[in-house]
């Protein structure tokens, strides 16, 4: 696993953040028990500092000179430096995503890897190829940057999901680690293009060239100011903030596609085995257990032992496996109870087979229903324009008295750019509760679950989502909702 810092010369809480990872990794080893095996079964190369000249000069006076490329001369030009990220050499200049312009701040350079930077950290990953078989072993990386708190993957030179180089597991791999790691700091996750084009930048070729899975995480601050030069005094929280993150993502490296349920596909080991779920979901009451079957198939070499576990439950909730332990080609079924008071809702569960050999998973729809009579749903779509709102109604009327302190209102929306919306529900006698406001910058699209207090609210009459787009440029649709009272 390889991370990078630092591309970019004023960016310098880059290098605190791979500092920072150094630390963890060394400081924590024998500590730490998920370190502790992370770096027992991975190589980590840091490059902390990618572009010192640059950041030396950044820095050089006492007063900060908002400098973003290396030092390098251009001949035939009074103007210095090449914009690191965009001189990697897969569509180097391809797309409009760089400058022809020695000028400018995203000079590409004269061609491909003209900049002895770019050229040292490309000669470092070839050379990470196996000697024999000429397969890369680095499996990912990280580049980091500031700022925008934002987890991009390739391609940054197109708009296109799936092109040549990327197919639709290879992409949806990268969108599933992604939204996971944002998760856990709190980044919008989107696909680098989503930013703006780019051509010429390390992801786009250590994904094109190397098929290493690599992430650019922008880190904190999300505003201009305080932009490039956030205090000393913020170092800390900002570079911890990305610690679950870069763990989840290194623990993913050996196998990234197990991230899609897909390890047995693409990742198939000596003696390996599938799992699947029958029924692949299921509904429940809260207070009540719902079963399913689930088989595990030897896909290769000899059968293994297969311990089952669950993960993604709502709090509280149980998933028990009977036979706990099974030999790969049998099944055993997994009861989940769900505890009364668990937020109405769908989970996506991920069932889990540890095996002797390899750890596979399946997935497992779980809708957790509210009080009986008193939910609803609305599938119909409605266009969401820009500037005008829109409304969806449930009409609840089997729910006695009032709804209840942990109501949910489930809501999904495709919508490119979240940023411009605001959610509001509206209750029968026209009080609003605003369920999200204009939060989530450019990412695609809503698929979540708010819990709202509704105690002071009779349940039953026509309840109303309202969703209204405050910008121009980008149009969606609602197409769907769920309210549990
Ligand atoms: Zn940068």
């Amino acid at each position: 696993m390889l991370f990078t810092a630092n591309q970019h010369a004023r960016e310098h809480l880059t290098v605190e953040q791979a500092l920072y990872l150094a630390e963890q990794l060394t400081g924590q080893y024998g500590t730490d028990p998920r370190i502790t095996r992370l770096v027992d079964g991975r190589v980590f190369w840091i490059v902390p500092m990618v572009n010192p000249d640059g950041a030396e000069y950044d820095i050089a006076t006492g007063v900060y000179r908002d400098w973003r490329k290396n030092r390098q001369p251009n001949t035939g030009s009074s103007a210095i430096g090449t914009d690191l990220n965009r001189n990697w050499g897969y569509k180097w200049g391809c797309c409009g995503g760089s400058s022809t312009s020695p000028s400018s701040p995203t000079y590409r350079g004269k061609s491909a890897f003209s900049a002895p930077e770019t050229a040292a950290v490309r000669d470092f990953v070839v050379s990470r190829r196996d000697p024999g078989t000429g397969k890369q072993r680095i499996k990912a990386a990280i580049d980091f940057h500031s700022y925008g708190e934002l987890v991009l993957w390739p391609f940054g030179y197109t708009k296109s999901t799936v092109v040549s180089g990327m197919s639709a597991d290879e992409y949806a791999t990268y969108q599933a680690i992604g939204q996971q790691m944002a998760a856990t700091n709190g980044y919008t996750p989107e696909q680098a293009s989503d930013l703006y084009i780019t051509d010429g930048s390390v992801d786009d070729w250590l994904w094109g060239q190397e098929r290493i899975f690599t992430y650019t995480f922008e880190l904190y601050p999300v505003d201009p100011d305080p932009g490039f030069y956030p205090p000393a005094s913020d170092i800390a929280a900002a570079t911890a903030r990305n610690r679950e993150a870069v763990l989840m993502f290194g623990e993913y490296a050996d196998c990234p596609y197990r991230a899609i349920g897909k390890a047995a596909t693409y990742c198939a080991a000596a003696d390996d085995f599938a799992m699947s779920t029958s029924p692949a979901s299921g509904t429940v009451s809260s207070g009540g257990s719902v079963t399913t079957t689930v088989t595990t198939t030897t896909t290769a070499g000899n059968p293994q032992q297969v311990t089952l576990s669950a993960s993604g439950l709502p709090a509280g909730t149980s998933a028990v496996f009977l036979p706990p332990t099974v030999t790969s080609g049998g099944s055993a079924t997994m009861t989940v109870t769900v505890p009364t008071g668990a937020l109405p809702a769908s989970y996506a569960v991920t069932v889990t087979g540890t095996g002797t050999g390899v750890t596979r998973s399946t997935s497992y729809g779980l809708g957790v229903d509210g009080r009986a009579g008193c939910t609803g749903s609305n599938d119909t779509d409605v266009a969401i324009p820009d500037l005008t709102p829109v409304q969806s109604p449930i009409t609840i009327g089997t729910c006695p008295g009032n709804a209840g302190a942990a109501s949910s209102v489930e809501v999904h929306v495709t919508h490119p750019y979240v940023g411009d919306l605001t959610l509001t529900l509206i209750a029968p006698d026209g009080s609003e509760y605003v369920l999200r406001d204009r939060v989530g910058g450019s990412a695609d699209n809503i698929d979540q679950t708010f819990p709202v207090d509704l105690s002071g609210e009779v349940a039953n009459g026509t309840w109303q989502l309202k969703v209204y787009d405050a910008a121009v440029g980008d149009t969606g649709t609602l197409t769907g909702w769920r309210l549990s009272l």
